[in-house]
């Protein structure tokens, strides 16, 4: 549990999210059922030598450890004690219900962490595999009923998880007002502006009382949406913006009412352009989470976002415009490529890209939009670009390597990539054989 606390002293002491430590989570708990699966067939393998197996694993009162005491004796002799266990009226008469109490909740352990927790099943039931795993608190309470020491090993896992628990309490307890809830791009992505209640009058300011930066992400929760459900979404407006937003795109994994996201673009669309819209939504906030990305830190800056994987990317940019005109940030050039299926898909965004494209602070900022989901558009021949409410794009699939390769090689030069693994895996390579510092946010845990 150390790695996957959302507010742990060891993340904070390493500098890194917790997201980034999942996979020791993982590996340590490969290493937890191992372990478990070890300490059972060894046990087994006692029980049979004292002619008690499989009969010992499920009963109550049990043979063992109240076996033959002679047996034992003359050098655990399976023979003797199948004599033993013959014998009238000897009986199993060893009352440690734990024992099946502990294989039973193991074996739990080993179905509901080893399907529901799989890539495969937990990409198609988030919720059901997330809820499944607490089945951890069932097996720490049977470890401790089994074993009164092994308090030893999980008190420090425990107590991290109760503080994160409660930190995470106390912030989910927390009132925020949705300041403006719209659909936008054709209906497809729904805009939300949130802001602390008690922050409410001053819309022009910063909420002073929350503070996050540029790349992190919230965990929402709205009931009339899911009251159950809590969801990651990135903040897509800088933290110089001095508002907090999100922009949510339904997730294409079935009908549109049938998962979180596109319940809320259905609920964004009908609320419509009403003037008060928004105002009786309540929507509960945990976070910021998420690694922290420091615009101004290097020379030359390539962002590259896929569809809705620009929202981490979109706050990046702004703070790093308004670093440059400040004079705080090192940047010599920052080059924003963004690879969108549908032109509507640039809506949300248009502000930031025309205001980059009508100052580009000499030419230090770039943009480059690709469309490549729109059958009936065709490039010109002319090799002109065509245009979007002024923002000139591309047609076709985005290639990231001749982005890449314009970078000066040196650790001065960053990739930041968010979107679909492939785009990914692509950048990851080509920045890894050009020589610049890369890092890829996914939108998946
Ligand atoms: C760090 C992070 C930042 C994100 N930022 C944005 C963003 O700015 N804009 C945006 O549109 N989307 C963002 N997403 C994706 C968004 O969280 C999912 O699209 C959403 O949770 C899907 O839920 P659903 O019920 O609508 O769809 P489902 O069909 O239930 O899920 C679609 C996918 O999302 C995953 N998912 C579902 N619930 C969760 C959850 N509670 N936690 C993690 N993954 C989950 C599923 O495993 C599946 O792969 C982000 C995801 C992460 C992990």
């Amino acid at each position: 549990m150390f790695p996957v606390a959302k507010n742990s002293v060891l993340t904070s002491v390493f500098g890194i999210a917790w997201e980034q430590v999942i996979h020791v989570h993982v590996w340590l708990g490969h290493v937890v059922l191992l372990v478990a699966a070890l300490h059972m067939v060894c046990w087994w393998r006692v029980y049979d030598e004292q002619a008690s197996f499989p009969g010992d694993i499920m009963q109550v009162p049990m043979w063992f450890p109240q076996n033959s005491p002679d047996c034992e004796q003359t050098g655990n002799n399976r023979h003797c004690f199948v004599e033993y266990h013959a014998m009238p009226g000897v009986y199993p008469n060893s009352d440690n219900f734990t024992i099946q109490l502990a294989f039973c909740s193991t074996i739990c352990l080993f179905l509901l962490t080893g399907i529901f927790a799989r890539f495969s099943v937990r990409r198609r039931n988030y919720e059901l595999f997330y809820y499944l795993h607490h089945i951890f608190l069932v097996v720490f309470i049977v470890a401790l009923l089994h074993a009164a020491s092994s308090w030893y090993f999980l008190i420090a896992g425990l107590s991290l998880w109760f503080f994160d628990r409660c930190i995470r309490t106390y912030r989910r307890s927390g009132h925020w007002d949705v300041v403006d809830i719209r659909a936008v791009a054709d209906g497809s992505v729904t805009r939300l502006e949130l802001c602390p209640a008690s922050r409410l009058p001053s819309k022009q300011s910063s909420p002073p009382s929350f503070k996050f930066c540029c790349g992190q992400y919230l965990y929402l929760n709205i009931p009339a949406v899911a009251p159950h459900e809590w969801h990651p979404f990135t903040i897509s407006s800088a933290p110089s913006d001095g508002i907090v937003t999100c922009h949510i795109k339904a997730a294409p994994t079935g009908p549109l009412d049938s998962t979180f996201t596109g319940r809320l673009a259905i609920l964004a669309r009908e609320l419509g352009d009403t003037p008060d819209r928004g105002q009786n939504l309540l929507v509960n906030v945990d976070g910021p989470y998420g690694a922290h990305v420091d615009p101004g830190q290097y020379k030359e800056l390539l962002l590259l976002a896929g569809g809705i994987g620009v929202t981490p990317i979109h706050s990046i940019f702004r703070e790093a415009k308004v670093l440059l005109r400040i004079g705080q940030a090192r940047c010599r050039k920052i080059h924003l490529v963004w690879a969108v299926m549908t032109r509507t898909m640039l809506d949300p965004f248009l502000d930031t890209l025309q205001d980059a494209l009508h100052d580009d602070l000499d030419g230090r900022l770039q943009i480059s939009i690709y469309v490549d989901g729109e059958r009936d558009l065709t490039a010109p021949v002319s090799g002109e670009k065509l245009t979007f409410h002024g923002v000139p794009f591309s047609v076709g699939r985005v290639n990231p390597e001749p982005h890449i390769k314009d970078l000066t090689p040196g650790q001065t030069s960053h990739v930041f990539v968010c979107g679909p693994p492939g785009l990914a895996a692509t950048a990851d390579l080509v920045s890894l054989q050009h020589g610049v510092s890369f890092h890829k946010e996914v939108f998946a845990f």
